[in-house]
């Protein structure tokens, strides 16, 4: 799909950036509600959302334990907890990422938001004694055009976080942020979820997986 064509997607259907869930940090979501109401697998952006902008450590303890613990406590680390890249590009830094964080790296030939096959391709070879399905896989990232909208695209849930700082990032990218500022303002009062699939029960998914101690 050409960046043209996703323009065009995105212009004509707002809501593919629109994210299911909003946190300030990830370490904010309550994951064993997560997985109560039916995700399965977890897929981590990295910079920003996990580690400092091209750093290869966790950003903070509270991101860290809450990897370390929480998420891998509920999560298997071996078939269920993923990060993908746009950044990472030698095998050198792949392994440094992995052997830091501790998190399997998914590689893909496609950048985000163009690469959903192969990473549900990884998945499922992971997990190949279950039907894998997209609505049980949760995105989780700091921009709308990347993160958000690979998760929409395709029927995953978007759970968008705030970057950690915008220092070192290129002119580029922080020219894309303040797009993404503006259109995510009109959709602060408007969570539109098609969470159909998931759990036809659920109200206020957005809410009900965010930790109570973090609502006011
Ligand atoms: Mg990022």
């Amino acid at each position: 799909m050409s960046y043209l064509k996703l323009l065009k997607i995105t212009w004509n259907n707002p809501w593919t950036l629109n994210p299911n869930v909003y946190v300030p940090r990830i370490d904010q979501i309550d994951y064993s509600k997560l997985k109560e109401l039916g995700i399965k697998y977890l897929v981590f952006d990295k910079d920003n959302t996990l580690t400092a902008h091209l750093k290869n450590e966790f950003y903070d303890n509270k991101i860290q334990s809450c990897v370390r613990n929480e998420i891998k406590q509920t999560y298997d680390e071996n078939s269920q907890i993923y990060i993908v890249s746009n950044s990472i590009k030698t095998e050198q830094k792949q392994n440094e990422v992995q052997q830091n964080l501790g998190i399997q790296l998914i590689l893909t030939n496609q950048k985000k938001p163009h690469n959903f096959q192969e990473i549900i391709n990884h998945i499922k070879q992971k997990n190949a004694k279950v039907l894998v399905k997209n609505h049980e896989i949760a995105f989780f990232g700091d921009r709308l055009f990347t993160d958000v909208l690979l998760a929409n695209l395709n029927g995953a849930v978007s759970i968008y976080t705030d970057p950690f700082n915008n220092q070192n990032e290129h002119l580029g990218i922080w020219l894309f942020r303040k797009i993404e500022k503006q259109i995510f303002s009109k959709f602060q009062n408007s969570r539109s979820i098609n969470l159909y699939y998931l759990n036809q029960n659920i109200q206020n998914f957005d809410k009900v997986v965010i930790k109570q101690s973090q609502q006011q």
